[in-house]
């Protein structure tokens, strides 16, 4: 696959405007998450989509029936013809089943000059479903985590990548640290499952959805509303997503997470309402 070098590009401005976004993840058939997902909310956010697809997965709003996952050289077969087109202005990277397309992503990254990509870690589904050999998990944290923008853990994935517990918000800034002091440039852990377990409760006594940012070392945490409205699949894909479209169109990190988690927060407030109707 050598014939697509980087620096044979189209004209830049026929590129820039919208900005291109690439989103490496899995397919979900039925839309709730994945690529599709991510494809809804890059163009919700006037960005211009591609993607390449790391699984085919079976899957529906009941649960994951099972994935053929892509090769490491069948990654590569998608993404360098779209480098040679568009000059890719922020990169997605979701679910990563095996070491090997990890280490992919690694090189691609590495050799192609992708822009930092906004990094999801999936390990496995709202359903249970594991999406993540251990050994990719591994080889994310060791090697690509370093190369990511930002890193974008739920509760039960910061727990697996700092190996401590969280319970509260205090526990959600010392994983984020430590994540950092793993390679992580910044790290975002969605407060999502803590106030569904648990319950982090603000000095009103008022359940919130807390997400803590730390982004090299400065400490940000995000307090939204907790919406309580039924389970929305995919809410991860798209957090992930809007982030890096924010990211391509200059915005800051801090800007980009906050545009990112009003978008979710309406998505899931959307289907609260459609429920109650
Ligand atoms: N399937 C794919 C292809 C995904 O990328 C993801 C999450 O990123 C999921 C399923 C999990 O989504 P959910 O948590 O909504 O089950």
């Amino acid at each position: 696959m050598g014939g697509f070098s980087n620096s044979n590009k189209v004209a830049a401005d026929e590129n820039t405007n919208p900005p291109t976004v690439l989103t490496i993840a899995g397919f979900d058939p039925s839309g709730g998450a994945g690529i599709i997902a991510d494809i809804r909310t890059l163009v919700r956010f006037g960005c211009r989509p591609t993607a390449a697809i790391t699984s085919l997965t079976f899957q529906n709003s009941q649960g994951v029936f099972g994935a053929i996952h892509e090769t490491a050289e069948s990654l590569r077969a998608q993404v360098l013809p779209i480098l040679k087109e568009f000059k890719v202005a922020g990169v997605k990277i979701g679910m990563l089943p095996t070491a090997d397309l990890v280490r992919e992503i690694v090189r691609l990254v590495r050799d192609e000059y992708l822009p930092s990509p906004v990094i999801d870690p999936v390990i496995q589904s709202s359903s249970g479903h594991r999406l993540m050999e251990d050994e990719a998990f591994e080889i994310l944290a060791r090697d690509l985590m370093p190369l990511a923008r930002l890193i974008t853990p739920n509760i039960p994935e910061a727990e697996k990548l700092a190996g401590v517990n969280i319970i509260n918000e205090e526990d959600m800034r010392q994983a984020a640290a430590r994540i950092r002091e793993l390679g992580a440039r910044s790290v975002l852990i969605k407060g999502g499952h803590l106030d569904q377990e648990s319950g982090v409760r603000s000095q009103e006594s008022r359940i919130e959805a807390i997400d803590v940012l730390d982004d090299a070392g400065v400490v940000t945490t995000l307090r939204g509303e907790w919406i309580d409205g039924p389970p929305v699949r995919g809410t991860g894909c798209m957090l992930s997503s809007a982030i890096a479209a924010g990211l391509a169109k200059r915005m800051s990190l801090v800007d980009s997470i906050s545009a990112a988690k009003e978008f979710v927060a309406a998505e899931i407030l959307n289907a609260k309402l459609k429920t109650e109707n």
